[in-house]
């Protein structure tokens, strides 16, 4: 089963991929992560790709489209979970004929809605862990007071450089005027469900099975 989470940025889309593979064995493609570690690894195109990123903008659809093509190439499991892509049209036309061209298909587009200041309140309170990435919130899942992982046991915790109020405005108008033609875009084609975001996470994970099935 192949899906796409799409949502605005802090509607749980990263969470919801990493229960999804841990309870189905689908494998998370997140562009943001490749983003992120092209830019760690300091590739040329990561780079080239740090500034854009920071200011909430979204990268060529070139770079994008190429990192998921060569994912797809280099990448078994069973079915993929796209996380932050496609986010214009032109890639979610790019992502239909990767997967036409490998035999495959899509079989849902779960959009997450979640309002406005809900997502400023979740990216402001968030961080993650720079070992395995999994995802803290400061009101609804703190840290853990020993101040190691609750996954893993690293103690290296982290806030995305773009997790700020002034970058998230760029990044939900990004959002607004690029992503979120995509759901038209899947209505009409007659892949989209769509959930409540806004709730604990085992009601939202709840919402997902009952429309993947
Ligand atoms: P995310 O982790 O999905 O919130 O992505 C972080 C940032 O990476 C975004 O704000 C963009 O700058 C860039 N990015 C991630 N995925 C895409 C995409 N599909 N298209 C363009 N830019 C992207």
């Amino acid at each position: 089963m192949n899906i796409i989470l799409l949502g605005p940025p802090g509607a749980g889309k990263g969470t919801q991929a990493r229960i999804l593979e841990d309870e189905r064995g689908m494998v998370q493609l997140s562009t943001g992560d490749m983003l992120r570690e092209a830019r760690t690894s300091g590739t040329e195109m990561g780079q080239k790709v740090a500034a854009i990123m920071d200011a909430g903008q979204l990268v060529t659809d070139e770079i994008v489209i190429g990192l998921i093509e060569e994912k797809l190439q280099s990448t078994e499991g069973n079915g993929f979970i796209f996380d932050g892509f496609p986010r214009t049209l032109p890639q979610a036309d790019a992502l239909g004929e990767l997967l036409k061209a490998n035999g495959q298909g899509l079989n849902a587009v779960v959009a997450m809605q979640v309002d406005d200041e809900a997502l400023v309140a979740r990216i402001t309170a968030r961080s993650t862990c720079g070992n395995c990435g999994e995802v803290y919130n400061d009101q609804t899942k703190p840290q853990p007071a020993n101040g190691k992982c609750s996954n893993c046991g690293a103690s290296d915790f982290r806030r995305r450089a773009d997790d700020n109020e002034e970058s998230l405005k760029t990044r939900l108008m990004e959002y607004y005027k690029k992503t979120s033609p995509l759901l038209g875009y899947y209505y009409a084609k007659g892949d989209l469900r769509t959930v409540d975001g806004l709730g604990e996470i085992d009601a939202v994970k709840a919402e997902i099975s009952g429309v993947l099935g």
